[in-house]
């Protein structure tokens, strides 16, 4: 068992079902071919297997009890005495019924050298159990291992089959008008600026903006979010939601390479690439069990036997007697071989986890690795970034202030909309857009601008009409030399406020106004409740606003003017709060990923929110929020407790479960049929739990 398992999404499957991987080669199915393969093709095998098996297995176990009365191995009054090779050759009949497979496995696993292999294990310790005797324990085994497998291989296809559908959001086809007739083309083929059509109850293919008519759409699949979304014309729309009510035409925007639905799937798939700590150690500790174990059944099978022999400690001197010391030390040596494989843990601690990041997906929350679902539980300080975050992020102009009476507001309106045209900063939008609604959205040309340079954190400046403009805070003022001193704003005002100069003098400002989500309050008290000791507030914006915005929430701690460099500062000084040591509490950095790439990079773990539009953030962090709702924070962490929890018990089940029956095994009390029960309990009970991980209310 190496490899545990694959994710493949639907759109990528048809390249991945070949022979190799969804062959269906009977045995190794389980942790290899799954994930993929949902594809009709293969489904049908599988199922056909399956069937198989089912009718194998049932055959196989009739004929032991019936061969196990008949033999005498329980007594009834037909029960008859025959000679060991009869009896033999008898039980061969559904040993070999119920695990021809395994044996066939076992025998192409030497070939190959892949001593180790689970097949290879149980196909020693069933001929083992022939070898010496227990033709019905050997039967038996052989039965019960494949019912555990053929249990435990089912239930993790369906959950995976759950968690793919549910990521199944990638769609099929593009609907396009050539010659006035619509045309259904493979999304891939459409190019920038297309338009598509989306009829109700279609997935819409591409990210594009409407151009006509006015609909509903269901973006849960993105958002997690349940309630319909309104959309009319000139709304930004994202492929993998669904039409519900009209249809709607879209002038795409973006390739399908580089739409939501290709961005979210490739973060799931690439997921499963990054594992945490607990499956690092399964891995690890797989690889040194199996052999230890073996190594022990061998030494068990030997070393007594001969220290019973020469100490003459056996029974009496003959024969027969030296005989039974051996099968009894052998017969004990099997059980561990019938223990040796890991599988309960291999498969069931990344199934916790990959369960754990599927119920994720489902509420929104697209979580890049198992590792970080696993630090998640261990948050203890959450950082906010101020705006977009905690706040709507979306501002609205509240006031335009001129310096002269050179200038109407209009026209100072106008230039600070031309220089922030090219800056996608939530203020910047705010001010393009109230000059938009101003002079009215047909007549909207903005002047032209050059050399605009963004500066994170102050503001931007650029050249419009051959004059530099600069707009921003009162730093980026003291940095370009513009006089602002006579012009006191602070305590009459409380917004945000953009200066704007044109050539080094000032010519007026926007005071502009964001609001504390509605969510807000209770996110970061539902923080606190779940054991997170500080909730801390960054922000580049003034020290006023980041007080008044701090007003009513649970904030432990508040930063305010800082420029993106002094955010990794700051964040940098609440890390070494946490200390050093290999377990200290996480630090959670929680941004819309607008200038603060850094931070989230820097933060132990990085969430992004909202941020469907954006690629740096969703390159930077590990955790992307789809909608930005920050409820969605606490709801992450719970589900990350959640899922950790569960396969911590997984492997704590499966080891303890393992290690009784070594122990019992050894000194005699196990024998085979509990040693196996044992083994395919713990199997089964630990899938079982692992399909818990994550669901939390
Ligand atoms: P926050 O930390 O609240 O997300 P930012 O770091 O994005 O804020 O910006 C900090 C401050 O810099 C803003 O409050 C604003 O005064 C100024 N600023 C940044 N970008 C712009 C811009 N594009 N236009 C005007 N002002 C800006
Ligand atoms: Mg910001």
């Amino acid at each position: 068992m190496k490899e545990v398992f694959n994710i493949n999404f639907h759109n990528h499957e048809y390249e991945h079902c070949h022979e190799d991987e969804c062959g269906c080669h009977e045995h190794h199915h389980e942790h290899k071919s799954h994930g993929g393969c949902s594809c009709g093709h293969c489904h049908h095998e599988h199922e056909e297997n399956h069937k198989v098996l089912f009718w194998r297995l049932g055959i196989s176990s009739v004929l032991l009890v019936f061969l196990v009365l008949l033999t005498g191995h329980i007594k009834v009054p037909f029960s008859v005495e025959m000679p060991f090779f009869i009896e033999l050759a008898c039980f061969l009949v559904p040993f070999f019924i119920a695990g021809y497979d395994i044996l066939c496995g076992a025998i192409k696993n030497i070939l190959h050298g892949e001593l180790l292999d689970e097949e290879f294990l149980m196909a020693i310790a069933t001929i083992g159990a022939l070898a010496i005797g227990e033709y019905p324990e050997a039967t038996f085994v052989m039965i019960f291992y494949q019912i555990g497998e053929f249990f435990s291989d089912y239930a993790s296809e369906k959950t995976r089959d759950s968690v793919t559908k549910l990521m199944d959001i990638s769609p099929e086809f593009a609907t396009i008008k050539e010659n006035g007739e619509f045309k259904q083309v493979r999304p891939e083929s459409v190019k920038i600026g297309t338009l598509i059509y989306v009829k109700p109850g279609e997935r819409i293919p591409l990210d594009g903006v409407i151009v006509e008519g006015n609909s509903a759409l269901d973006t849960s699949a993105l958002t997690g979010e349940s309630l319909p979304q309104e959309v009319c014309v000139q709304s930004e729309v994202y492929s993998g939601s669904i039409n519900l009510n009209s249809l709607i035409c879209i002038r795409t925007s973006k390739e399908y390479k580089d739409s939501a639905v290709s961005k979210i799937l490739e973060l799931v798939e690439q997921s499963e690439s990054k594992k945490s700590r607990s499956e690092n150690f399964i891995t690890k500790f797989a690889r040194v069990y199996t052999p230890c174990v073996v190594g022990f059944a061998l030494a068990l099978a030997i070393i007594p036997s001969l220290v019973q022999m020469f100490t003459g400690l056996a029974l009496n001197d003959d024969q027969i007697g030296t005989l039974l010391i051996w099968k009894n030390w052998i017969h004990r040596a099997l059980i561990f071989l019938v223990v040796s494989c890991p599988c309960a843990l291999v498969i069931s601690v990344p199934l916790s986890f990959f369960v754990g990041i599927g119920e994720s997906a489902k509420r929104g929350i697209l979580v890049k690795g198992s590792n970080y679902l696993e630090s998640l539980s261990k948050a203890k300080i959450c950082v906010f970034d101020k705006t977009g975050t905690l706040t709507k992020g979306s501002f609205i102009v509240d006031k335009i202030l001129k310096v002269g009476t050179e200038n109407s507001e209009l026209e100072i309106l106008e230039i600070a909309a031309a220089c922030e045209s090219a800056s996608t900063h939530p203020i910047s939008i705010s001010i393009v857009d109230e000059f938009k609604k101003r002079v009215g959205n047909s007549s909207s040309v903005l002047k032209n601008i050059s050399d605009v340079k963004e500066r994170a954190g102050f503001g931007v400046c650029a050249t419009v009409e051959g004059k530099k403009v600069a707009c921003g805070n009162k730093k980026l003022m003291d940095e370009e030399n513009v006089e602002i001193s006579d012009f006191n704003l602070t305590d009459k005002n409380s917004g945000t406020i953009v200066y704007i100069s044109v050539d080094g003098k000032l010519l007026g400002a926007i005071i502009v106004k964001d609001q504390v989500k509605a969510e807000t309050k209770k996110a970061l008290l539902d923080l606190k409740n779940s054991g997170i000791s500080k909730n801390v507030m960054l922000t580049g914006d003034k020290e006023e606003i980041a007080l008044e915005v701090s007003k009513d929430l649970v904030l432990d701690q508040i930063f305010a003017e800082l420029l993106p460099q002094n955010k990794v500062e700051a964040v940098e000084k609440l890390l070494s709060e946490l200390g050093t040591s290999k377990n200290r509490g996480k630090l959670v950095f929680c941004g819309d990923g607008i200038n603060d790439a850094p931070v989230l990079t820097r933060a132990d773990i990085g969430v992004a929110m909202g941020s469907l539009g954006s690629d740096a953030a969703i390159e930077a962090s590990d955790i992307v929020i789809m909608d930005d709702n920050i409820a969605k924070i606490p709801l992450a962490i719970k589900i990350a407790k959640s899922t950790n929890k569960i396969a911590k018990e997984n492997i704590g089940i499966s080891l303890g479960v393992k290690i009784a029956v070594l122990v019992l095994g050894a000194l005699g009390i196990a024998n085979m049929w509990l040693a196996i029960f044992a083994d395919v309990g713990v199997c089964v009970l630990a899938t079982l739990n692992a399909i818990r991980a994550g669901k939390v209310k």
